[in-house]
């Protein structure tokens, strides 16, 4: 007797026609067709059943907090931080605990069932670490959240940083972040990758930084973040999150960079929503779109994953869980519209993601944890083009979540009947 079996569904590797057998939170069987009784049983009738979704770069501290004080007028980056700035004397624990949960409610219903949120740590109240720490152990029973302490400030540039990027470390930040391009000089954004990988191979921690997040094609800190990558033997544990100023550089040096992220085995998180709406600002026309050089990245081997980055907040005013929407706006910008590039997007808001952030246990696989997410549509593809609804959301057999699919009924005379967006399909290629 099973405790849940997902009939006839479509997985991520194409397979069609497949059931899913849970029993005791864990994946029982994968198969055509699954003998036995099960205490539910939903018919996912050839709909995709994808491993759940992962934001492996995410702002949780400010979520949700937009209009406090004020809202953002120009949609800049320079105003975001000035808001940010006015916002942090006032944020109360209770108040980032409230709007993180009810974040986490969004998630869950969007199937997206782990973050990993930077955490500024530039006040000397850290309430924001106190914050996110009860935060994560509040929504431990269904959301994995991991927290990045980030130096936001500076490290080197903000009185005080050094000591308090470890004191919240102590408290139990799970990462160490940093912010190189925003030193006061290219010496002092690389001395704070080196102290920051140092402080991560003491302390057995991944690096995640904010990495030239800068139109500035010389921001080239993330060939620091290889080198010292290699230096500690932090291969695999270290992240280059934005590296925007990938985008402008010379093609030959760029040619040269890729393969040094390559051999240091950092991974590489792009957030295309907020990458082409905060990239470019000082340009007339053209203007540059900003997001790294993700196709050329994958193409080289490189572990490229997507984030939200911000969701209703100083910098972001839009957004809504939705890591399909990241990955469609991503498919736009870079562009990766081939058939294979488009088939990458879904990953980099699936496996690529569990990778960066060193997930155990991801995936859909006989032993492994029973945690899925059916969706509106057949296929990854299909699932970006519709941004598709979340119909069962489930993380180690439970269900976390359900939603009735999207349909609406026409009273066109002539046309009547209803319409499912997800039947609009392509023609069988020959
Ligand atoms: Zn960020």
């Amino acid at each position: 007797m099973f405790d849940l079996l997902v009939a006839g569904a479509t997985l991520p590797d194409g397979r069609t026609g497949m059931d899913v057998a849970v029993s005791g939170g864990r994946i029982a069987a994968i198969a055509p067709r699954i003998e036995g009784e099960a205490a539910e049983r939903v018919e996912a009738a050839g709909r995709l059943l994808s491993p759940p979704f992962v934001d492996p770069h995410f702002h949780m501290d400010a979520t949700l907090s937009l209009g406090l004080p004020r809202l953002n007028r120009s949609g800049t980056l320079l105003e975001g931080i000035a808001l940010w700035g006015e916002l942090k004397p006032l944020l109360t624990v209770e108040a980032m605990v409230e709007r993180g949960l009810r974040y986490c409610d969004l998630a869950v219903s969007q199937g997206l069932l782990s973050i990993r949120s930077h955490v500024d740590v530039s006040d000397p109240t850290l309430r924001t670490a106190e914050a996110m720490i009860e935060l994560r152990e509040r929504v431990r029973p269904y959301l994995d959240l991991q927290l990045v302490a980030f130096p936001q400030d500076g490290y080197y540039r903000s009185p005080g940083a050094v000591a308090l990027l470890a004191r919240s470390l102590d408290m139990g930040l799970d990462v160490v972040g940093g912010i190189p391009h925003f030193e006061r000089t290219m010496t002092e954004g690389a001395a704070s990758v080196e102290a920051l990988c140092r402080i991560a191979a003491e302390r057995g921690l991944p690096v995640d930084l904010h990495c030239d997040e800068s139109d500035d094609p010389l921001s080239r800190h993330v060939e620091t973040l290889a080198a010292e990558t290699v230096r500690h033997g932090l291969q695999g544990r270290v992240v280059g999150s934005h590296l925007t100023s990938m985008h402008s550089m010379d093609n030959y040096y760029a040619s040269k960079l890729i393969a040094l992220i390559g051999e240091a085995g950092l991974h590489v998180v792009a957030n295309p929503l907020i990458n082409i709406t905060l990239q470019g600002r000082h340009d007339t026309y053209p203007k540059r779109r900003g997001m790294t050089r993700v196709p050329e990245l994958m193409a080289a081997g490189v572990n490229v994953a997507f984030g939200h980055d911000c969701v209703m907040d100083p910098w972001y005013a839009l957004g809504s869980g939705d890591m399909l929407e990241v990955a469609h706006m991503a498919v736009h910008v870079a562009p990766m519209t081939s058939r294979e590039g488009l088939r990458a997007a879904f990953d980099a808001v699936t496996v690529n993601g569990a990778r960066a952030i060193g997930l155990a246990g991801y995936g859909l696989a006989v032993g492994a944890p029973a945690s899925f997410v059916l969706l509106q549509a057949a296929d990854p593809i299909e699932a970006i083009r519709l941004k598709a609804r979340r119909l069962l959301v489930v993380r180690d057999g439970k269900v976390l979540a359900r939603a009735e699919p999207q349909t609406s009924r026409l009273s066109i005379p002539g046309r009547e009947g209803v319409v499912d967006p997800s039947s609009y399909v392509p023609h069988a290629a020959g």
